[in-house]
């Protein structure tokens, strides 16, 4: 069996990459080790991906699909005989409707590209991450992303309206939907949403779009207690009406990493506060807006929830502010980073962090400690940074102090990057047995020769 030439046939010769030129092409955004498989399959089509995975499950080939690479868990990691489905081809914005406020797109799109163009008809797409320059609405759709918007509009899986998906003998599922409520038996998308590319490669799919807000308000906060900072949270979500549409956290050192240099960022208050917080408000009137934004934030320094503040005056300095809490990048300098993204409870969260902050220097010896994360949603990312000679030996470890406790308290492994390959072993943290065997047989029935994205999630 020659898979490229048969893939060829398929596809066209243009749509299929042999396995030395896959060689020259990174496993991930600003990753530098270089991919691997069998072949590497473009299609241009839903149909042309229904030929492949038809191919592919006939021959036993197993077939990861990979959408903007920026994910963090390995989801898309593949072997020598794997193929590779890559839906760089499918990236078309096939229609945006202003009154139905719905988007219909290809899985290939880039997420900011969809933002841009979301902005023209005076709506928004609100899923906002990092990633938004390389990760594809249809990996975020597999992964069901989250980012710095959770808290006002929800995770991916709340801006799906409906999908076109294709099963893994290369059966096409057409369940386009485009209404608000349509309660008509099982919700089939959720299937593929949050899937991670086992049961299902999303080819298209119809999205809800949102007003644009007309009013944008950004303040950094500090305060000298997480029950300040809880305090808050509460406070500026009632006292905005329902306008606050980020609240993220940040505790000291992180704050730190990226308001000192050689970081770009510099620090809007002092640094010796405990916590920082920053929060944003967008609302449908500029100058109402940025009076009751400040007149929360006033009102949280009088009844001491927080113990500074600081308003952005302009969209430019709003920028610098937001810049603080994306230059995560800073954690990649001068060491290894582990990292996590976890959810919990938040009665248990200043405990949590506390242990653990206290038990890794036995744990571990000489490492960084970064906190931070999406509070609103009870979403943390915590980061230990170790030196590069001792990262293989101190990861399990680490990952055992950070993953255990959540047992108890009801947390969760994964809060919005999934499982992939990077958290399997320690999803009976967060996932019964009961519910892992219920998985398995959905796996089985859609996917009986497990042909799709093998050996992630379980
Ligand atoms: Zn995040």
């Amino acid at each position: 069996m020659d898979i490229v030439t048969d893939l060829r046939a398929l596809i066209g010769a243009d749509g299929v990459i042999d396995a030395e030129e896959v060689a020259t092409r990174a496993i991930g955004v600003g990753r530098a080790e270089r991919m691997t498989a069998a072949a590497l399959a473009r299609p241009k089509t839903t149909e042309q991906v229904g030929a492949v995975l038809h191919y592919c499950n006939e021959k036993g080939l197993k077939v990861v699909t990979h959408g903007g690479m920026s994910g963090l868990v390995r989801g898309t990691q593949a072997g020598p005989t794997d193929v590779v489905l890559s839906l760089e081809r499918i990236r078309a914005i096939e229609k945006i409707d202003p009154d139905q406020r719905t988007a219909i797109v290809q899985a290939g799109v880039v997420l900011e590209q969809l933002q841009n163009a979301a902005d023209e008809h005076g709506l928004q797409f609100p899923l906002d991450l990092g990633g938004r320059g390389s990760a594809t609405i249809g990996g975020a759709a597999s992964t069901n992303a989250g980012g710095n918007r959770v808290i006002r509009y929800g995770m991916m899986r709340d801006m799906v309206l409906g999908l076109e998906a294709v099963l893994a003998d290369g059966t096409i599922v057409s369940s386009m939907n485009q209404l608000i409520k349509n309660n008509t038996g099982y919700d089939l998308k959720q299937l593929f949403i949050g899937g991670e590319g086992t049961l299902g490669v999303i080819t298209r799919l119809v999205l809800r779009l949102r007003e644009k807000p007309v009013s944008n308000n950004v303040a950094f906060v500090a305060a000298e207690s997480f029950a300040g900072m809880v305090g808050m949270l509460r406070h500026a979500d009632r006292a905005l009406g329902g306008g606050l549409s980020a609240f993220e956290a940040m505790w000291n050192a992180f704050y730190r990493l990226v308001t000192t240099p050689p970081a770009a960022g510099r620090a809007p208050l002092k640094q010796d506060y405990p916590y920082y917080m920053l929060i944003e408000a967008q609302g449908g009137d500029q100058e109402a807006d940025a009076a009751r934004f400040a007149a929360a934030l006033e009102s949280a320094l009088e009844q001491g929830l927080i113990a500074d503040a600081v308003i952005a005056q302009s969209q430019t300095e709003a920028k610098a502010l937001w810049a603080l809490r994306d230059d995560v990048g800073q954690v990649r300098r001068d060491g290894s980073p582990i990292v996590f993204d976890i959810s919990l409870p938040i009665a248990a969260m200043e405990r949590f962090t506390q242990d653990l902050a206290a038990a890794l220097p036995d744990a571990v010896g000489a490492h960084k400690l970064w906190i931070f994360g999406h509070l609103g949603d009870g979403n943390l990312h915590v980061i230990v940074q170790v030196a590069p000679e001792s990262y293989a030996q101190a990861k399990p470890i680490v990952e055992k102090r950070v993953y255990a406790p959540l047992k108890a308290v009801g947390g969760s492994i994964s809060a919005e990057h999934g499982i992939g390959l990077e958290k399997k072993q320690w999803l009976p943290i967060s996932r019964s047995e009961t519910e892992v065997a219920m998985m398995r047989a959905i796996k089985r029935a859609l996917d009986p020769k497990a042909t799709l994205n093998p050996g992630k999630i379980f």
